[in-house]
């Protein structure tokens, strides 16, 4: 198994933070010629000084067509990992390079392989959310924005793995009727939201409706009135009538919802215990003072060994190509 490496370019670097933290960040990006991509679930101040906000599909897409010099990645290892897979020629920095996913751990590489390998005549499709090991493995990669569109492109005949979102991939099988032979492999921010509390809060606040991501567990979902990517549900939440929504996903997307719609009402599902797991504890390790220490020190930075790189990118071409 490998893993990125880490560049120490200017370990010598202070780590003074300057007064006007936004404006030092701004100036840097000039400096650099640098994009600063950012996922929904990151903090409110990093969502605000992005260039771009959006899902694992957007991002991509961002990643895929940016001609910034250098990516600065504000969201999880596997998203600057896919950027570098798009961008070998580029600076691909990560805030905080311990910023990983419990979804993309659930699923090991070695592990993986033995599974690809009892499975031979199966295609390999799988989530973005997981290593450029298991995306090497993989015939092709999906987004939760896509995932329903591609598996109904795929030769009705030629069984299928999903990996690593077991939810995902339950849901994706109801939505297509196709069989999946499924990889166990869940998040713990997704799993953690409680459908006896939602329930509870939809007797609350009668007018809501209940939006949901399907990494979410099947006896959540079925209580949503709209299941979708975090795109698909600030989008519906725009569209929707209501003025009120239970949302079933990390509460970092609220800020943009709160923007977007600054006449509704957003509401946290409750997690199971009384506690913020429905905050995903990895994509709070960046903050607004490690984004401009990144960016001073340009490091840490994303690299990948080239057989793997280049593995992984086919599968992500593929995908893009698809939806
Ligand atoms: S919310 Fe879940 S899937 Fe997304 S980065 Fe966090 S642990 Fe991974």
């Amino acid at each position: 198994m490998f893993t990125s490496t880490l560049v120490h370019r200017d370990t010598t670097g202070s780590n003074d933070l300057p007064d006007d933290l936004f404006e030092a960040i701004a100036e840097l990006k000039r400096e650099l010629n640098a994009v600063i991509l950012a996922h929904y679930y990151q903090d409110p101040d990093i969502q605000d000084i992005a260039d771009y906000i959006g899902d694992s599909l957007g991002l991509s897409r961002q990643a895929a067509n940016t001609e910034a010099e250098v990516i600065v990645f504000a969201g999880v290892h596997f998203m600057a990992e896919t950027a570098k897979i798009l961008n070998p020629n580029k600076l691909v920095l990560l805030p905080d390079l311990d910023a990983g996913c419990s979804l993309a751990d659930s699923c090991p590489p070695d592990a993986f392989a033995q599974f690809k390998a009892a499975h031979p005549d199966h295609l390999v499709v799988s989530y973005i959310n997981c290593s450029a090991a298991i995306k090497a493995m993989s015939d092709i990669i999906c987004t939760s924005s896509n995932a329903v569109k591609i598996i109904e492109q795929l030769p009705p005949d030629r069984p299928i793995i999903f990996a690593p979102d077991r939810n995902l991939g339950r849901y994706v099988m109801e939505r297509t009727g196709r069989d999946l032979l499924l990889w166990e492999g869940s998040c713990i921010v997704h799993e953690t939201f409680s459908e006896k509390k939602i329930v509870q809060l939809q007797i609350e606040h009668p007018d809501a409706e209940i939006i949901a991501h399907p990494e979410c567990e099947t006896p959540v979902l079925r209580h949503a009135n709209y299941i979708g990517s975090t795109t698909a549900l600030l989008q519906y939440a725009k569209e929707s009538p209501a003025s009120a929504f239970i949302v079933a996903t990390e509460p970092g997307i609220i800020h943009q919802m709160e923007k977007e719609a600054k006449d509704k009402q957003f509401i946290p599902a409750p997690s199971t215990s009384n506690c913020a797991c429905n905050e995903c504890p990895h994509m709070r390790l960046n903050t607004l003072e490690k984004l401009y220490l990144c960016m001073k020190n340009r490091t840490p930075e994303i690299n990948l060994p080239e057989d793997i790189r280049e593995a992984a990118w086919r599968p992500i071409a593929r995908m893009l190509e698809m939806s």
